[in-house]
């Protein structure tokens, strides 16, 4: 009887052992997955006119420096932060995870206006901003990099440069031409750019400046 009970013991302490080295090893796992930062990247080359040095980066959330995070957002261009926005009849888009409710509310509202969304883009990570280095690359990350802008139906909504107020003499650089006669083309007082205003996004067709980006929208509209 004593050894039944004694061997009772054993295999009850045995499966409780075994039980917290299980528990254990998925929390490793978990906490593991967390600390992982992976994206595709590339560098824009403004000699070249093309964006270079395609690749993918893969390492650890302590070493993500200072340009991999939008300071104002807390965003990060890790695909770790990112989430999907899957509306029906709309391709799917990932954005910031702190952005998915806010956006996900701006394009129902769009949709149900019966205002088209032809094309749409969010997060995509590529350095297109801030000074050159030596061989004409780009040095910075785009908003889109961190999910924090959308792009909508860029092929009526083009980015246009020498462009402090429209007009003939600007010059259309992405996209394609904008027309605000033309269906799915953007306006000050389209719904698009309500909406967006509601969640304090801005719009790039009303940026300072001599670019006017009429397919962006982004908290401060560059
Ligand atoms: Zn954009």
């Amino acid at each position: 009887m004593e050894t039944l009970l004694r061997f009772k013991c054993f295999k009850i302490g045995t499966i409780s052992i075994l039980f917290m080295i299980f528990i254990g090893s998925v929390h490793q796992v978990f906490a593991e997955q967390k600390k992982k930062c992976s994206y595709n990247t590339w560098t824009w080359n403004t000699f070249e006119k093309r964006s270079e040095k395609h690749r993918r980066v893969i390492k650890s959330y302590d070493e993500i420096t200072d340009i991999e995070i939008d300071k104002s957002s807390g965003c990060t261009v890790c695909e770790e932060d990112q989430v999907w926005i899957k509306l029906n009849g709309l391709t799917k888009v990932r954005v910031c995870q702190i952005y998915k409710k806010p956006i996900e509310e701006v394009l129902k509202n769009i949709i149900a206006s019966g205002f088209p969304i032809i094309e749409i883009t969010a997060y995509r990570v590529g350095k297109s901003k801030g000074p050159l280095d030596e061989h004409g690359y780009r040095t910075l990350f785009s908003n889109h990099s961190f999910g924090t802008a959308i792009d909508i139906n860029r092929s009526r909504n083009g980015l246009y440069k020498n462009c402090l107020t429209f007009g003939s003499h600007c010059k259309l650089a992405l996209g394609g031409t904008w027309d605000p006669s033309q269906l799915g083309s953007i306006t000050n007082d389209s719904i698009v750019v309500k909406s967006f205003n509601l969640i304090n996004w801005n719009w790039g067709g009303q940026i300072k400046g001599r670019q006017k980006d009429f397919m962006h929208f982004s908290p401060s509209g560059y």
